[in-house]
């Protein structure tokens, strides 16, 4: 079986522990067929927290994204010229928050350095990552899933990314974190065009395999959505772990291949020089 992991952070990210070879040896070890490096470039805090003016900044919250994207850049693209043809390394990002700033996000996009883009929504405009939000209003919860699957969309048809991050994302901590259940139908229309406009426009998924480590337990998206790409013409699937650190790397990522063949993919795809390859399963 091929296994590759397209989706981890080194300490190029705020919320990634490890160094990059720290990251490569892991990746080596488990006799991956691909493995990518896609640190976090989050376009809604792009700059220096001096550039946003006035605002009150979160405790949790960190900027200055763009001096992290150019030390993964040149980071990854020194190791992945030592490495040669002992591993299949790709040098991506997860780019978030498209939708906050597309010409920040052109910006990023354009770099000739990556090999791979991962377009990610963890905060929807005029609100906190999902991962920061109270729950406790439950009644509130719709109207922010409405917005998350309209922003989706919308980042969809913008179309400068290759593959949706971790579609179903609020689920995490929604679902997982605080145990509330959601009903999906409202949103079903939203989703599957947001599959046909990546579809034409050749672009694709991610089987993001994080969320069977943690409370939510299944994958985003899951099994019943991949069956829905499939079923749509989908063809385009990457599978990453989202590990933000070694002890996390590859977890899943078998599981992520078999959950492929269950939806009945063949064949799943790493990206070199932002084309897809496409590898059996
Ligand atoms: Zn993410
Ligand atoms: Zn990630």
């Amino acid at each position: 079986m091929n296994i590759i992991d397209l989706h981890t952070h080194t300490q190029n990210s705020p919320d990634g522990s490890d160094t990059v070879e720290a990251m490569v040896e892991k990746a080596k070890t488990l006799g991956l067929s691909a493995y990518a490096i896609t640190d976090h470039c989050e376009v809604n805090r792009f700059y220096p927290l001096e550039y946003y003016g006035d605002i009150q900044p979160k405790e949790y919250d960190t900027y200055d994204f763009e001096k992290d994207f150019y030390i993964s850049m040149e980071e990854n693209t020194a190791i992945k010229e030592r490495l040669g043809n002992s591993l299949k390394f790709l040098c991506g990002i997860e780019l978030g928050q498209a939708p906050y700033d597309y010409s920040i996000a052109e910006k990023v996009v354009s770099d000739k350095r990556l090999d791979f883009v991962i377009g990610s929504i963890h905060q929807i405009v005029g609100e906190d990552d999902f991962a920061f939000i109270s729950y406790e209003n439950a009644d509130a919860i719709p109207q922010l899933l409405e917005k998350y699957y309209t922003e989706v969309l919308e980042l969809c048809r913008w179309n400068k990314f290759d593959v949706l991050g971790h579609l179903t994302y609020p689920l995490r901590y929604i679902v997982g974190n605080s145990g509330i259940p959601v009903d999906m139908k409202p949103y079903e229309e939203l989703i599957a065009e947001s599959f046909k406009t990546l579809i034409s426009n050749g672009k694709g998924i991610e089987i993001n395999t994080s969320g069977l480590r943690q409370k939510y337990g299944k994958t985003f998206p899951d099994l019943s959505y991949l069956k829905l790409y499939k079923d749509l013409g989908g063809e385009i699937l990457t599978v990453g772990s989202d590990a933000h650190c070694v002890t996390d790397l590859g977890k899943g990522v078998k599981e992520g291949s078999e959950l492929a063949l269950a939806a009945g993919f063949k064949r799943i795809c790493y990206f070199e020089g932002r084309k897809p390859v496409f590898v059996n399963i």
